[in-house]
């Protein structure tokens, strides 16, 4: 068949089939439902410290932890959306702000957000940032508001950048004359708290909320409310749903990876025309989610990273199948040298390993060698062909996977 052809019988059979998905949109992740099980009693709590803001007064800061999948976006969001519409309701000065830390990246764009919603202008780039904390001073001093900013995944922006931010906001009622600001904090690193300055801590926690992971039955709840909507009737199995919560409450009682599972599954099934999702598809999913997690992270990997994750490929393509640090760095300088990079230390590379490690991409155990020590023993923590897949997108990457080294004999022949 040529390539016309075979579109056209694709779309054929997409049109033809018997769609599975009544609304695939439902399981995408920033999908906010009208339902939150198990989350009542967050919310609930939420609401009650939020509440006196409807009143004129000041909340307090908040401060929310917990892993990611736990809801506490979908929470704040929609407890957000709801204090909007009473406070609108009530003519009550309450204005509020929903950023993420990490995809603003900066400071100073993280200001400028809260300085929108303030209606003060900022220029995109150019100002200083303790200019742009000026402006937002100023814009509030000019108003007489209740301000609550949510600085969602702010672990992420205090780890870049540090805690002056924070420290500046939860200070700044003190040089307000007429508006009140108070601060919820969203972290998914629940060590966050040691990066804080202790003062910016307590302040910031005058109220803490933490979101504990969901267990199986519990996701298996959320994923039936949105698969309900997501699917035509009887669409899905119940061994599928329950499979999949089961997997993700296996992880770490993610919500998203269960959301995902389900609607993977469901594009498998649905391109294989089968009549309803099935366990088997959910296992096949999984398979595919893990493989997409593997390229990508693959691909954001630095140059010196990626080079000595391809001298453990090249070790193991060579039957070495447990490298020590040594060997990997002998390979790893040559292939410096085919690329034209200056080598690190082997120091260095020793905790690039180790960070591959916890990435998941190489498995690194430390041996017991008898007389001579301790060693660290290293291998592939993911199949080989999958190593090639991610690095045949790479032409300098595609060419090293078939070099062979000239170090390569020696070691595997057994030299140490
Ligand atoms: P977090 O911010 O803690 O990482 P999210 O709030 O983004 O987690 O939740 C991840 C996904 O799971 C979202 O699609 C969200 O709608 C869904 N979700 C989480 N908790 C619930 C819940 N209790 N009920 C329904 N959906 C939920
Ligand atoms: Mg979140």
């Amino acid at each position: 068949m040529d390539e016309t052809t075979v579109l056209d019988d694709v779309f054929k059979r997409f049109l033809s089939g018997a769609s599975l998905f009544w609304d695939r949109e439902v399981l995408r992740h920033d999908y906010i439902p009208d339902k939150l099980p198990h989350r009542e009693g967050q919310i609930r709590y939420l609401g009650e410290i939020v509440a006196p803001i409807l009143r004129g007064a000041r909340c307090s800061n908040i401060f929310i932890y917990g892993k990611t999948g736990t809801g506490k976006t979908a929470v704040m969001k929609y407890v957000l959306a709801k204090l909007g519409d009473k406070a609108e309701e009530l003519g009550a000065p309450v204005t509020t702000c929903y950023v993420n830390c990490r995809l603003a990246g900066t400071e100073y764009r993280v200001l400028s957000s809260l300085c929108n919603t303030i209606g003060v202008d900022v220029p995109f780039t150019g100002l200083a940032v303790g200019e742009v904390f000026d402006r937002f001073r100023l814009g509030l001093n000019s108003n007489k508001i209740l301000f609550l900013p949510v600085l969602d995944e702010i672990d992420c922006l205090v780890k870049t950048r540090g805690d002056v931010l924070l420290y500046d906001l939860t200070r700044i009622n003190e040089t307000l004359r007429s508006s009140r600001t108070s601060i919820i904090g969203i972290s998914n690193d629940l060590r966050f708290k040691e990066f804080l300055d202790p003062r910016v801590l307590s302040s910031l926690s005058e109220e803490e909320i933490v979101f504990r992971p969901y267990d199986a039955a519990e996701l298996r709840d959320i994923l039936w409310d949105r698969a309900r909507l997501a699917f035509y009737d009887g669409k899905v199995l119940d061994g599928a749903v329950s499979l999949c919560a089961a997997l993700a409450a296996a992880e770490h009682g993610d919500a998203r990876r269960a959301l995902d599972l389900l609607r993977v599954a469901g594009e498998v099934a649905e391109r294989e025309g089968a009549e309803a999702v099935a366990e088997d598809h959910v296992r096949r999913a999984e398979k595919r989610i893990e493989h997409d997690r593997i390229m990508e992270a693959v691909r954001n990997l630095p140059s010196h990273s990626k080079l000595v994750l391809c001298s453990v490929y090249l070790l193991s393509k060579a039957g070495v199948n447990f490298a020590i640090t040594g060997d990997i760095y002998e390979i790893y300088c040559e292939l410096c040298g085919e690329c034209g990079l200056v080598p690190l230390t082997q120091r260095r590379v020793s905790s690039l390993v180790n960070e591959l490690d916890v990435i998941g991409l190489l498995n690194a155990r430390v041996a017991s060698m008898g007389r001579y020590g301790r060693t660290k023993k290293i291998r592939m923590a993911v199949a080989r062909s999958l190593i090639r897949g991610a690095f045949a997108t790479d032409d300098r990457l595609r060419r090293l996977t078939i070099y062979a080294p000239k170090c390569l004999a020696e070691i595997s022949s057994g030299r140490r």
